[in-house]
C-alpha cells in the first residue's frame, strides 16, 4: 500500500502506537518541578509553501510551527536546533534570509538557536525541534477533557484558509504562536485539555474526541470567524475544515470558561459530550462535522 493511500494522521498512529506515545503536540519529559516540552516539525518548499514565498517566510514559517506546539501545552520556549537541507545550487543569499527569519521569530517569541545541521538535498527542507519548559501543574496535555466541558478558542479561525485562497503570503506565512495565551491559560490552571488548530478545527476536534474518548457540540454561529474568512462564500469550510490556524482549541469547566473570558480574547464555540459524536448545530439544526483537515501524504 503506498503512502497516499493511508495519510498522515494514520502514519502517526502507526508510530505513537509502536512507541507507546502519548500523542499530543509536544513530548513531556520529566524535569524535577518542571516537564521540558519536545517537538520537532518539518516543512518542504514543495509541499508548504506556495509560489512567491520569500526564503524570510519560510525561515519565520519553519520556526513558529514548532513555538506554536510548545504555546499549546502553556510552554515557554528554551532552544531550537534546525537541521537544513538546500540543493546546491541555492544562492547564499537565499541561505541567509531564511536563517534571518528564524532568528526573528525566535527574537519575538523566546528562545535560542543552540545547534544543527546542514546538509544536500534535492530541495529546501527544514526540520526544527523545540524545546521548552513548563511547571508540571501548569501543563496543559491534549487529554483531560470532560463531558460538560466547555469547548473554546483563542482569537479567530478561518484566517488561515483564506490566506491560502488569496494567496496572501503574509497572513499565511508569518503566523504569531499564541505563546502568552498558552502561558495566561497554563497559570489559570483550571484547562482540561489543549491543542494548537494547524490541522484545522474539524480535524482537531476529531483527534481531541479520539483521545479523550468523547464528542463535540460546536455552534456555527457561536464561531469566531475571521473578517478576512468572513468575506468569502465558502467561510464554513475556511473555518472549520482549512488548517493553517494557528490559534488554541481548548477545554474548560463551563464557569472557569466565563471568568476566563472576562481577562482574555477567547470564544466558547461549543461543549464536550460523553456520546463519540461530533455535530454543528446550525439554524438549529445538526449537522455532522466530517474527519477531515489538512493532511500530507494525501492529495
Ligand atoms: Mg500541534
Amino acid at each position: 500500500m503506498k503512502l497516499s493511500q493511508v495519510g498522515e494522521r494514520k502514519l502517526t498512529y502507526y508510530v505513537t502506537k509502536k512507541f507507546s506515545i502519548p500523542f499530543d503536540d509536544c513530548a513531556f519529559l520529566d524535569a524535577g518541578e518542571e516537564y521540558l516540552l519536545i517537538t520537532t516539525d518539518m516543512v518542504n518548499r514543495k509541499t508548504h509553501f506556495p509560489e512567491g514565498s520569500t526564503f524570510y517566510h519560510m525561515g519565520w514559517y519553519a520556526m513558529a510551527v514548532n513555538i506554536s506546539d510548545i504555546a499549546a501545552k502553556g510552554g515557554k520556549p528554551i532552544a531550537y536546533v534546525a537541521a537544513i537541507g538546500m540543493p546546491e545550487n541555492l544562492e547564499k543569499e537565499n541561505y541567509e534570509e531564511m536563517l534571518e527569519g528564524m532568528e526573528k521569530c525566535t527574537e519575538e517569541y523566546g528562545g535560542k538557536l543552540v545547534g544543527g545541521d546542514t546538509k544536500e538535498a534535492d530541495d529546501v527542507t527544514i526540520a526544527i525541534t523545540a524545546f521548552g519548559k513548563v511547571r508540571k501543574d501548569e501543563a496543559m496535555p491534549r487529554k483531560g477533557a470532560k463531558p460538560e466541558d466547555a469547548v473554546y478558542v483563542t482569537g479567530s479561525i478561518g484566517r488561515g484558509g483564506a490566506a491560502l485562497l488569496e494567496k496572501n503570503l503574509e497572513e499565511l506565512l508569518l503566523i504569531k504562536p499564541k505563546i502568552e495565551e498558552g502561558r495566561m491559560l497554563a497559570k489559570s490552571k483550571v484547562v482540561t485539555s489543549c491543542m494548537d488548530l494547524s490541522d484545522g478545527l474539524a480535524s482537531s476536534l476529531y483527534q481531541l474526541a479520539k483521545i479523550n474518548n468523547v464528542g463535540f457540540i460546536i455552534y456555527e454561529d457561536m464561531l469566531p470567524v475571521a473578517e478576512i474568512a468572513k468575506k468569502h462564500e465558502n467561510w464554513l469550510e475556511l473555518a472549520l475544515y482549512y488548517g493553517g490556524d494557528y490559534e488554541l482549541l481548548f477545554t474548560v469547566p463551563e464557569e472557569k470558561g466565563k471568568e476566563l473570558e472576562k481577562k482574555m480574547d477567547i470564544k466558547r464555540i461549543g461543549k464536550v459530550i460523553e456520546e463519540n459524536k461530533i455535530t454543528l448545530i446550525k439554524e438549529g439544526k445538526e449537522h455532522k462535522i466530517e474527519d477531515r483537515g489538512y493532511e500530507h501524504f494525501r492529495m
